[in-house]
């Protein structure tokens, strides 16, 4: 196969495309991205940008024809284009038929049940009125978490209802109602696997939650879970990629319970936030590791060269408009901080600007530089 010649397209021209886009540069191969906009992440650094939308079957299907690989960043895309896409010679990846399990967290909990792989127990609904009435006919007790079927993101999509008092944050949405886990630790395994078959686990990630914000604050490589247990997860995700059976990256979300159970919560079937810090951690990044799967290539080594801790860089609250990055050379002063920006013009309160992974010999020591980049290195506005 000669890689050089062949058209990647991703659908998604956010800083997930961007960062692909970049390691496919490596080898020359020729990226094609499609999203609203070329001022997007991706824009400045793929081969080819085409402006549209990759949730409309007309613009999905004419991109798709122009590239022999054709990928995603995103999962809310056209999946019906994908699927003549894929019907017509082009390899689309992931399958277009895994995809459309993975989008909807309905049919995914059921793929997981199916499959015998563990989840948390769960029942479906068409509407906030129906969780209501299975309430108080006694179908359903308290405490639980709803969560929307298709319009899930970053946690938006996601009620957790403990009694009747929090009934008003209740979604109107068809969703999934699942049992409230007593979680010990949350933590993510990126795995990859190619046509051949071959997978590879990269080592678990630990997210941190800030107590206060309730927001993860720290992804953290190595996970501090004990060798067995470590081992379990990267086993768990290694099998759930193989039921998918979809080519290129799987993020593993898993909650490890209280009571020491792996439990998966949802998966993301390309690259991932809790895999950044592959980057610059790591002997292959998520990314390359995403091409070497969707073109078939042997998987590379997913080793650790070193403890890592990634941040996300979030604009402040309070700051809205053209971006400004205060305290950014006092922390590229910094050994081992590796400072990550997505290119995007405008700033607004929490929106994902750019991350940085910060290496040192163990996770302590990177997280007690990761606190000094927090309060150095602020996203503000020049206007406010
Ligand atoms: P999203 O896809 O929007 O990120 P998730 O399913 O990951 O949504 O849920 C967001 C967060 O909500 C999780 O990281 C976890 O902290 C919490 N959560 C989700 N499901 C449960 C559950 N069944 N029990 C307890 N907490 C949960």
């Amino acid at each position: 196969m000669n890689v050089t010649r062949t058209k990647v397209g991703i659908l998604g021209g956010g800083q997930l495309g961007k960062m692909f886009a970049l390691a496919a540069h490596n080898w020359d191969v020729e990226t094609w991205a499609l999203d609203a906009s070329r001022t997007f992440p991706t824009g400045p650094v793929c081969s080819h940008f085409v402006e549209g939308n990759f949730k409309d079957y007309n613009d999905v299907y004419a991109f798709g024809k122009q590239v022999d690989v054709l990928t995603i960043e995103i999962e809310h895309v056209n999946t019906e284009a994908l699927l003549r896409l894929e019907a017509e010679g082009v390899k689309v990846h992931p399958a277009p038929a895994a995809l459309n399990l993975i989008k909807d967290k309905g049919l995914q909990k059921q793929f997981y049940q199916k499959h015998g792989l563990p989840t948390s127990d769960f029942q479906l609904f068409d509407s906030g009125d129906a969780i209501r009435v299975a309430l108080e006919s006694g179908q359903l007790s308290y405490p639980f978490v709803q969560k929307s079927r298709t319009a899930g993101y970053d946690g938006k999509g996601v009620a957790v209802i403990k009694s009747a008092q929090d009934l008003p944050l209740l979604l109107p949405d068809a969703s999934v109602v699942e049992d409230l886990v007593d979680i010990e630790k949350e933590i993510a395994v990126v795995v990859a696997r190619n046509e051949n078959g071959e997978v590879k686990a990269f080592p678990a990630v630990e997210m941190e939650f800030n107590p206060v914000a309730n927001l993860v604050e720290f992804l953290v490589c190595p996970s501090d879970i004990d060798k067995a247990t470590e081992r379990a997860a990267e086993q768990l995700a290694l099998d759930t990629v193989s039921a998918f059976g979809v080519c290129g990256l799987l993020a593993v979300e898993l909650f490890l319970t209280k009571d020491n159970r792996l439990i998966i919560n949802e998966v993301a079937p390309r690259p991932h936030n809790s895999g950044h810090h592959t980057i610059d951690s790591c002997y292959t990044s998520q990314f390359e590791q995403h091409l070497r799967g969707i073109l078939n290539l042997p998987l590379g080594s997913t080793r650790m060269k070193t403890a890592s801790v990634m941040v996300n860089l979030l604009g402040e609250p309070n700051h809205s408009g053209p971006v400004q990055y205060d305290g950014f050379e006092e922390c590229v002063a910094m050994e081992g901080v590796k400072v990550h920006l997505y290119g995007k013009a405008e700033t607004k309160p929490y929106r994902k600007m750019g991350h940085v992974t910060v290496l040192a010999e163990n996770a302590e020591s990177a997280k007690a530089k990761a606190r000094i980049v927090q309060n150095k290195l602020k996203v503000v506005s020049t206007k406010i």
